[in-house]
Order: C-alpha cells, then structure tokens, then sequence
C-alpha cells in the first residue's frame, strides 16, 4: 500500500529538563511541507540545523548525540523513535538548549503530544528506506551485532512496507540477565508496547557515571533504577528494559532519515553500536535503496 507524507496538524510543544544536564529545556515542533524531512534547529546558531538522514552522531555511551560547529544536541533517540514510529515524516523541531527533554524517560508523552495534535496528510507519497543487500554489524570480541535484511518482496517485485524486529539483550545483572523481544513496528505496537518503556540504570554506576558529568537530572520519575536488590520503582512492563533498548534503537536507526523497512535483528546493541548503521548509509548510500 503506498503511504502519503504527513506533517503536524498544529505546532507542539514539550518542556522538561534534560537527564544528562538536568538543565531545563523547551522544545517547539512545528508542522513542515512535502519532502522537508525531520530538522533540528536551534535559534542560537542560525545556519547550524541538523537534518535527520545527513548527520552522524557522534561516539558517546548514554546518549544519542549530534554535534554542529557551534552546538551539541544531545539524547535525540526517544524522541526520534517517536516521530519515525507514528508516521510523522517532516517536522521543523526548534529546541532553546543543548539536550532533548528526558520527560518520564520513555517515549510516550511524545507519542501523546503527536496523537492530540494529530497528523496531516500531504500530497506527497513517502519514501521508505532499506539496503540492498544483507548487511551485519558486529563487534566480535563483546558479541554485539546488528544484521539488517533487505524489505521482503511479492513473486511479482512488490514491496512489504514494514520493519520486522527482533532485539536480544544480555544486561549482565542477576535479576534481568537475559532477554528478547521481538516485534513487526507498527504505529500501535510502538505506542501501546514500546513508548511506554523508560531509560534505566544501574544505581552501582550512578557515582561514575555522574563523574564523566553526565546523568545530572536523572530520578525515579525519568529513569527505572536497578540495585542489586532490585528495582526501585514499579515497573510498566515485566521486560520494561529490553524494551527500552528496542525503544533506542528505533530512535537510532531513524537517523537514516527516512522510515527503514526490512528485518533488523540486534544483540547488546546500544547507541555506540547502532550507530555503526547510521556510518554505514552516510558512507554507501549506493547499497540503500529509496523506495
Ligand atoms: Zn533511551
């Protein structure tokens, strides 16, 4: 079925502080035409935007970041999971600081935001991504990988518009250790059973890694905190954190720019590692094909 592009219906606006920083921040998404894409922009550093599908983050362990001459813009990856998951194809997002809102640390008031503002329909078909041929990602000494199968097609050359995913974790932690999950993304299936999914993190690692400066404005409203005892707060999902890292490497893999179809299987994956995809389209865009 060809799918047509959207925009917002009416601008949205979202406020909060951000995890890394704890500094408030307040972001503006606002509706676009036909075939402008998802652009970050900042009013601070005019000629400096981001357009998502032309950038590469930057190598940075708890966060997805990207970085301009004059700005940094960091922990995009829920946000954009958001904007990929429900359809939302072009968006001018205009953003006062350096960090997106944490929120409650999982996507959901963003998907929230995007169900009551509503979509608009454009006169435009969408473009949906998928590489050519197989490829796979993998990291040999710590196990991690990440293979993406081309979009399946019909005996005669038709497309199937959906991306199948299958996300194996192994936290290393005795009460989570091992698990799956495994899922075709649909605009339901990402609101109902992944956007509710929050950040999470090891209370152990808090004090080092607030000593790299980071995770200045994480609590128990944003963040699901693990002891060696267990959780510290009350979870949404059983699987609540391997859920969350399919939550993230939806929001990685949208930075390819357009909607990804095919079949992606990913284990241990996280930010540093998936963006090993994002390096891969920037540099071979003749093995990607544009549907
Ligand atoms: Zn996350």
């Amino acid at each position: 079925m060809l799918a047509m592009q959207t925009t917002l219906n009416k601008a949205i606006i979202f406020e909060g502080i951000g995890v890394h920083s704890g500094l408030s921040v307040r972001v503006v998404l606002k509706p676009a035409t036909a075939n402008f894409g998802i652009v970050f922009i900042n009013p601070k550093f005019p000629g400096e935007s981001f357009k998502i599908g032309s950038v590469i983050p930057e190598v940075a362990m708890q966060a997805t970041v990207l970085k301009q001459k004059s700005w940094i813009l960091s922990t995009v990856e829920h946000l954009l999971a958001a904007i990929s998951s429900v359809g939302l194809d072009n968006v001018l997002i205009e953003i006062d600081g350096f960090e997106v809102p944490i929120l409650d640390g999982s996507a959901l008031p963003f998907v929230q935001g995007f169900l009551a503002a509503g979509l608009k329909v454009l006169q435009a078909p969408r473009k949906y991504i998928t590489p050519k041929q197989d490829l796979r990602f993998e990291d040999a000494k710590t196990g991690r990988y990440i293979e993406i199968k081309p979009a399946k097609q019909s005996a005669v050359g038709v497309f199937v518009y959906e991306l199948e995913i299958d996300y194996i974790a192994d936290f290393n932690h005795n009460l989570i250790g091992n698990s799956n999950f495994k899922c075709t993304l649909t605009p339901d299936v990402f609101a109902n059973d992944i956007s509710p999914a929050r950040t999470f993190g090891f209370l152990e690692q808090l004090p080092q890694v607030r000593k790299h400066g980071l995770a200045k404005g994480t609590s128990l409203g944003n963040t699901v905190v693990l002891s060696n005892e267990g959780f510290l707060n009350e979870l949404r999902f059983e699987d609540e954190c391997v859920r969350h890292k399919v939550l993230d490497l939806i929001g990685d893999l949208a930075l390819v720019g357009l909607p990804l179809i095919g079949q992606v299987k990913a284990c241990k994956t996280g930010h540093n590692f998936n963006r090993e995809v994002v390096v891969h389209y920037i540099f071979n865009p003749d093995q990607w094909l544009i549907i």
